[in-house]
């Protein structure tokens, strides 16, 4: 028998997590008024021991034992070799799935959840506010602080709340409270709401939410959590990537092209950074960020100095971005619906370390239906993104004739987006893409803040 599934002993799970901002710069988040924002300003919104790791230029950063220990419910996760689809195919490249499916939500938002809950617990904090798309993030939040004995209150984007019901039913399972964004809880909900009464929400929105509430706790007691985007959240990705590598060096492989769906980046950086570090030291290997046509930040927006949220509550951060306002399309892939990314996954792109490229919806559709034909698991609308990118790098492999090393990140199952399934295969997609005059508006928009600076 071939062997398909390349494993690590839980003996052999990283113990450390890899900090690219060792080995890169990023600009300094800002305040409202452009000066750069200190730790005293974010402490009302995160923990201080997560806005020092936010912060901090360690290249090695020690997991806790105890968060090893929720880890390792289901980590390390398997690389698996794709045999069928590379039959179905017809192509002589290699594809490896790291498969990030098997954690308890169903996707890699759990690593950093499990890591900010327990920070959080020690911090002193009883209660997390967040804001979720799809519902991955506040499900796998919804896990973490249960492990630790914390309350959690989710803010969903109305979309997804109405076309994903059953990521509301694990949050509750799971003993959190969530609810549909924009909400009449908040300040900033009630303002949304009468101005656009059927907005299908978006995930900024949700965040202001979120922060909203955080910071109105009278006992102070209440922080909120981020799914993506900040340092402190590629970090704690970064073991899918540093497992990967010792996989694949088990077998005496290394990969030329490492692949990830991007929405605010985060398991597309807990993949790739691992990788990213041997390329500035001069490795060949491709890296490829992948997005929706219907949200290309990475691939049109400008990078520009921006909000992470709509009212602007959180400092300014240098990244590629369609403006704190930009509502997406409401594309199935909802974690994928962010209109900003990651400061290092923003650099790393502008270093030319990693490339971008934007995939619209049918055809992730139609490559995510292929990979459950052929590997079995159905995949989430957002790593099907990942997928369409593997299905084009094999093409593109068979037609050069080289064996090319694919290996990709299997980001989360599709067993709750089964709607979108449906949706997909009685022809009810829609291709979005979105306009040059749209991306002109965020340009302008965005000109209001300083400029940041490219690191080359
Ligand atoms: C949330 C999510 C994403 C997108 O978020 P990133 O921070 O860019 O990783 C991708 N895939 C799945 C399955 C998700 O749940």
């Amino acid at each position: 028998m071939k062997q398909r599934m390349i494993t690590l002993s839980q003996d052999e799970m990283p113990r450390q997590w890899y900090n690219i901002l060792a080995d890169m710069k990023v600009n300094p988040p800002l305040g409202i008024d452009g000066n750069p924002i200190g730790p005293e300003k974010l402490a009302k919104i995160f923990p201080m021991n997560l806005i020092e790791q936010e912060v901090s230029s360690q290249r090695w950063i020690d997991i806790p034992e105890e968060v090893l220990r929720v880890l390792s419910i289901w980590r390390p996760s398997p690389i698996t070799r794709a045999y069928n689809l590379e039959k179905a195919l017809g192509t002589p490249a290699k594809i490896y799935i790291k498969n990030e499916n098997v954690s308890p939500a169903g996707s890699h938002k759990p690593n950093t959840a499990v890591a900010q809950a327990y920070y959080n617990k020690i911090a002193g904090v009883k209660k997390i506010t967040t804001e979720t798309g799809a519902g991955q993030w506040g499900s796998a939040l919804a896990f973490a602080t249960q492990q630790f004995g914390l309350d959690l209150e989710v803010y969903m984007v109305r979309v997804s709340f109405d076309q994903k019901p059953y990521r509301k039913a694990m949050m509750n399972v799971w003993g959190a409270e969530c609810i549909p964004s924009p909400s009449n809880k908040t300040e900033f909900g009630r303002k949304v709401l009468k101005e656009m009464p059927d907005t299908p929400g978006s995930l900024g929105i949700a965040i202001s939410e979120a922060i909203e509430q955080a910071l109105k706790d009278p006992k102070g007691e209440t922080r909120y959590a981020l799914g993506s985007v900040l340092n402190h959240v590629m970090l704690h990705q970064t073991i899918i990537g540093l497992e990967a590598k010792k996989q694949l060096a088990k077998i005496n492989e290394y990969p030329d092209v490492v692949i990830g769906c991007a929405g605010g980046g985060s398991n597309f950086a807990g993949l790739s950074f691992p990788f990213a570090i041997d390329k500035m030291h001069g490795k060949n290997v491709e890296i490829y960020a992948v997005e929706p046509t219907a949200c290309p930040t990475l691939t049109k927006a400008p990078f520009a100095y921006d909000f992470g949220d709509v009212k602007g509550l959180t400092p300014l951060l240098a990244m590629h971005s369609l403006g704190h306002n930009f509502i997406p399309a409401p594309v199935h892939a909802g974690g994928l619906r962010y209109h900003g990314m990651a400061p290092t996954v923003s650099q790393l792109v502008i270093n030319g370390l990693a490339k971008a490229d934007s995939i619209d919806q049918l055809e992730t559709f139609k490559a995510g239906v292929l990979f459950a034909r052929t590997e079995g698991v159905i995949p989430a609308p957002e790593t099907n993104h990942a997928i369409a990118k593997v299905i084009r790098e094999a093409n593109k492999a068979t037609e050069e004739g080289k064996e090319k090393t694919i290996l990709f990140n299997f980001s989360g199952h599709g067993l709750l987006d089964l709607a979108a399934y449906e949706n997909y295969q009685s022809g009810n997609l829609k291709v979005y893409e979105l306009s040059d005059d749209e991306i002109q508006k965020s340009e302008e928009i965005l000109k209001k803040y300083p400029t940041p600076q490219k690191f080359l």
